[in-house]
């Protein structure tokens, strides 16, 4: 049996997707900037992506922008803010801790070049303490940046009430939704949002195509300089089926969210039951408010990496913030931040379900998982100590 639950890396490519995209992978290649017919279809179609995009947020087709990545919509987030007119200036960047690595190593980045960035802490749930946002918040802010959804443990963010404390001090709000949009309602207008990070891979769409919403006015610096497409703020000819593709896949998430959404909770609900039956086991994150398919775990006194090795041999794709995996000696930056142990967090693994996962895959996965825990425990010096 094969198993995919490693959704929060990427997904599968829905087959009406790649069904929308192969024409402009074969017989419709025109440029969308030239002015005859086969380029003027290209044009209509990454128009057609933009509303489809526009809708599941609530904004308008003018307020998205595509882009080759959720890292580069991230760069151009921080960066066009922070060097173009809408940050007035202003050299204060908020964000967190547990952001993914396009956020935070740009504030790095940024923070090198002069800016001064605060990175708040989060609580044991890796949620963003409201009352120390507005403290951090001064005249010289010109941008918060708080993410959506966590793509390790799935905590989502009370990203209206970040939005509300924002819109309240005049200062402008990002949030890199990629592992939020689509899997749950964002509205940029209720929510306060005056830019949105998102990529088409994690909602079945294809690698290396993702947009910004930038609410209409706001003066950003573009990051790529080039032929003026994308109205001057990303040059570069447009990745036309990558575009087509997210439109498509935007277009199918927000029409079966609802239904999608409480069926992987349903799962999630099993396949969490089921891990929490091997002893020693945490769900890490928050357990209410939490992306619906993604699940994370600590299992003590084994190694993250091992456990997701050994899944491999039984078909099972999953991942881990343990230390070993991402080549450094410290375990994830999110999971530090939610104030695990090394030792507990060296047994982290996620297991991210999405739209092609089924119960059987779920039971397969609560029948494997313990027999391997068993099996590396069985090794393990620190579990035969115990
Ligand atoms: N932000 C978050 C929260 C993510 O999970 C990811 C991808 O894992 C990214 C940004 C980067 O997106 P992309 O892979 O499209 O560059």
């Amino acid at each position: 049996m094969f198993v995919y639950a490693d959704n929060a890396a990427t997904t599968q490519i829905a087959p009406q997707v790649l069904d929308a995209m192969l024409p402009y992978l074969k017989e419709q290649y025109g440029n969308p900037s030239t002015l005859y017919r086969l380029g003027r279809d290209a044009k209509i179609a990454i128009e057609k992506a933009r509303a489809q995009v526009a809708e599941v947020i609530g904004a308008k087709a003018e307020e998205i922008f595509f882009t080759g990545s959720g890292t580069e919509s991230d760069n151009m987030a921080l960066k066009g803010v922070l060097y173009g007119p809408a940050g007035k200036g202003k050299k204060h960047l908020i964000t967190t801790k547990i952001e993914h690595h396009a956020v935070l190593h740009t504030a790095m980045a940024l923070e090198k070049e002069g800016f001064r960035v605060t990175f708040l802490e989060v609580d044991q749930n890796g949620q963003v303490k409201l009352d120390q946002l507005e403290q951090a918040i001064d005249e010289d802010t010109a941008l918060v940046s708080i993410m959506a959804a966590n793509n390790e443990v799935g905590t989502i963010q009370p990203i209206q009430q970040i939005g509300e404390i924002c819109q309240r001090h005049g200062v402008l709000f990002h949030t890199d939704a990629v592992q939020a949009f689509g899997h749950m309602p964002l509205d940029v207008t209720a929510m306060h949002i005056d830019l949105l990070s998102l990529s088409a891979h994690k909602i079945n769409g294809p690698k290396g195509t993702g947009a910004l919403y930038i609410r209409k006015g706001l003066g950003l610096k573009p990051v790529i300089e080039g032929g003026g497409q994308e109205r001057n703020r990303r040059s570069g000819t447009e990745n036309v089926a990558g575009i087509v593709g997210l439109g498509a896949a935007a277009q199918l998430a927000r029409e079966t969210m609802e239904e999608e959404s409480q069926r992987l909770k349903k799962l999630s609900r099993k396949l969490i039951d089921g891990v929490l039956q091997i002893p020693e086991t945490i769900l890490t994150g928050d357990p209410v408010n939490r992306l619906p398919g993604t699940c994370s775990f600590a299992i003590s006194a084994i190694e993250g990496e091992s456990m997701v090795l050994y899944l491999d041999m039984e078909g099972i794709c999953t991942s881990t913030g343990s230390a070993c995996s991402t080549g450094s000696l410290d375990p994830s930056h999110v999971l530090m931040a939610i104030g695990l142990s090394h030792e507990v967090s060296h047994g982290s693994l996620r297991v991210s379900l999405g739209r092609f996962n089924t119960e059987e895959d779920v039971d397969y996965i609560i029948e494997k998982l313990p027999q391997v825990v068993e099996r590396l425990r069985a090794m393990s010096p620190v579990w035969n100590r115990k």
